[in-house]
């Protein structure tokens, strides 16, 4: 081996700076960061070529004195900590005082920075670690710093760097971390002389994050705040409808820093565990506040994973915010049909001013009149319009025609002619005065529904109070249900498989059946294995079973509720589980609860009596703890009679 030297101080330097400067990303953190320290609340970051040819970092912070300028740059020179106690309650985002030290030595930096008792400002301009020039300048209070030809002088380190477009990337997802935890701070990003990002830094975090995650996210969240033992998180989660396929927009901080952790995902992991589909991962911006003392301080500065001294404290405190936030503020699914509702133009079954009425109804135009339309729907021949048509067989032809009743409503003030889809009951419509011109239609604006019938408009608005009406069942599969202002499709296995597990859970199987003649199984070696170890769980929840012969054995009870399954199959399905579940106690259980209610709930298909239909689907809405089946489905979605009327153009 060669002999040991010291290596140049030039090269010491690099190598340092490899710790804090691995992209252009990591180089923005560090100077945003420095920036959020310096009390800024407005910052704005420009790059170009992904932040390889130019970075730009400006802030309306304290400013750096003139006479500390060159001081900042040097490696170990920190404004934030003085003694060696600071280091154990650091409330800055930096304090190694190397950041602007290592950029320096790999990159072209210029500074200008004023503070606001100096009369003027500073520029300081450094080139791989050596002083270019150093001048009083004017300029406005803050700092602005510009790096550019990132890596210039350290070829090797240029090499590991991606395309520019990936490089842009990172330094957006740096961004958009640091816009959700300070909503109070106003952040601008423009990537190749486009605005890429804007926060308004209202210190709204809702309104941070419709900026960074747009609209459809936003939709979707509810609120979190709680404190378990000291630990405080809150923010924003999304409804488990609204999960992802990724993890992508799972952001924690720690005590306002970006920071992974695997025991915190973990905790948010097991919060929405039973409510979302296997694959699928929920959304968060969770800010988890610590006391400064117990969090391990020694973690690299620039590496985002963190060690807590007391994981299990930090895992019940995020998990029991989850969970509260997700039993108070889940609502069940809305459907929104998102396509773009009819034309109203020659359509008869929308609605329509006075002034188009009259205008289609008149004959000068050439176009047949409403009436004439609405008979024309349908397959039914062109109507001639008879001499002696009275409305009253007007409105019963209508009604044998397409069940359909021609209301007068008010809306706001101008009078609307309204077609309403009724029950297939007859409607009657009666003029107040009987027309006895030639062109009676003209009048068809005085006409109201008789009496006699059920459809007056104290009936219309009175639907909207209802508060169960069983539609019926569609597919053998779904439910329909009339509620308030609301249809409801629940999916009749996914609920009812939540109604039995939730019962499980809270009173474990109460009924169980011997068997007739008991059921071998025969098993893998693993699988025996494994039923056996959990002879006495299986018990709980109703399974008699023992040890019979080296690869088998036999069941010789079930749940009760399980006695027409294939007990074969069954046995098989839960001993391949428990291979895959592991030890747990409660996931075993829930593992075989699961199974239990998924087998014993009804299943699309099957046919029940439309009484016991209805006394379900009443007892599902009612309870708001079954939303989901426990493998993450919903079971009820809401279709707003307001997004109907989208649909239909009844509304704008
Ligand atoms: P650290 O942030 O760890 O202290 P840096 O090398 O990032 O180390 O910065 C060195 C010092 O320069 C900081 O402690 C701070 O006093 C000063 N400084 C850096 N950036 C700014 C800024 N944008 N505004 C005001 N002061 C700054
Ligand atoms: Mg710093």
């Amino acid at each position: 081996m060669a002999d040991i030297r010291l290596l140049p101080q030039n090269i010491a330097e690099q190598i340092a700076a490899g710790e804090v400067v691995e992209r252009p990303a990591s180089v923005i953190k560090e100077l945003v960061e420095n920036s959020i320290d310096a009390g800024a609340d407005k910052i704005t970051v420009e790059i170009q070529r992904g932040g390889i040819a130019f970075m730009r970092v400006t802030d309306n912070g304290c400013g750096i004195k003139h006479n500390q300028v060159k001081t900042a740059f040097l490696r170990h020179a920190t404004s934030k900590i003085q003694t060696e106690n600071d280091l154990y309650s650091i409330a800055t985002l930096g304090f190694r005082g190397e950041a602007l030290a290592s950029i320096s030595t790999v990159s072209r930096v210029e500074l200008l920075t004023k503070t606001a008792e100096a009369e003027s400002g500073s520029r300081y301009v450094i080139e791989g670690g050596n002083e270019v020039s150093f001048e009083e300048i004017g300029c406005p209070q803050g700092t602005t710093i510009i790096i550019r030809d990132l890596f210039f002088n350290t070829p090797a380190r240029m090499k590991f760097l991606k395309k520019d477009a990936s490089e842009a990337t990172a330094v957006a997802t740096v961004l958009d971390a640091i816009a959700l935890s300070h909503p109070e701070i106003s952040i601008r990003f423009i990537k190749d002389s486009k605005s890429a990002l804007v926060t308004s830094g209202d210190g709204k975090l809702s309104s941070a994050i419709y900026s960074v995650l747009g609209r459809e996210f936003s939709s979707g969240l509810i609120e979190a705040d709680s404190t378990t033992t000291g630990i405080r998180v809150s923010g924003m989660i999304s409804k488990p409808v609204y999960c992802r396929p990724t993890r992508s927009a799972q952001y924690f901080f720690l005590n306002g820093r970006f920071i992974r952790s695997g025991v915190v995902a973990k905790a948010l992991d097991q919060a929405y565990k039973n409510t979302i589909m296997v694959g699928k991962f929920p959304a968060c911006v969770l800010n988890i506040e610590i006391p400064l003392n117990r969090v391990d301080v020694n973690v690299h500065p620039a590496k985002t994973e963190v060690r807590f001294s007391d994981e299990r404290a930090v895992f019940e405190a995020v998990y029991y915010a989850v969970k509260n936030a997700l039993l108070a503020g889940d609502t069940r699914p809305q459907l929104n049909l998102d396509t773009k509702p009819p034309k109203k133009e020659a359509e008869p079954f929308t609605r329509m001013s006075v002034a188009e009425f009259k205008k289609l109804n008149s004959t000068e135009t050439g176009k047949p009149t409403v009436a004439e339309q609405v008979y024309n729907i349908g397959q039914t021949p062109k109507y001639q319009q008879p001499a002696t048509t009275s409305f009253k067989d007007f409105g019963k032809t209508l009604v044998s025609n397409k069940t359909v009743n021609i209301s007068y409503t008010e809306e706001p003030k101008k009078p609307v002619l309204e077609t309403k889809q009724a029950e297939p009951k007859p409607a009657f419509i009666k003029i107040e005065e009987p027309p006895k011109t030639e062109k009676p239609y003209q009048q068809i604006l005085d006409i109201v529904l008789d009496d006699e019938t059920k459809f007056e408009n104290a009936t219309f608005i009175e639907e909207n109070e209802i508060e169960f009406k069983y539609i019926g069942e569609a597919f053998r599969t779904y439910l329909m249900v009339q509620k308030k202002g609301s249809i409801w499709f629940i999916d009749k296995h996914a609920a009812h498989e939540r109604l039995l597990y939730n019962k499980l859970k809270a009173e474990g199987v109460t009924e169980v059946q011997t068997l007739l003649s008991p059921v071998s199984v025969t098993l893998s070696r693993e699988e025996h294995r494994a039923v056996l170890d959990n002879l006495d769980l299986l018990k709980k929840s109703g399974f008699e079973v023992e040890e019979f012969g080296t690869a088998s054995v036999l069941v010789r009870a079930v749940p009760a509720s399980l006695v027409k399954t294939d007990v074969m199959f069954l046995m098989c399905d839960i001993a391949a589980n428990l291979v895959k579940f592991g030890k747990a106690e409660t996931d075993i259980l829930d593992d075989l609860y699961h199974n239990i209610a998924c087998r014993s709930a009804v299943k699309g298909g099957n046919s029940q009596s439309a009484a016991e239909l209805e006394e379900f689907a009443k007892k599902i809405l009612s309870d708001n703890s079954i939303m989901y089946c426990p493998h993450g489905r919903p079971v009820a979605f809401e279709l707003k009679k307001s997004e109907l009327e989208k649909q239909f153009g009844r509304t704008k």
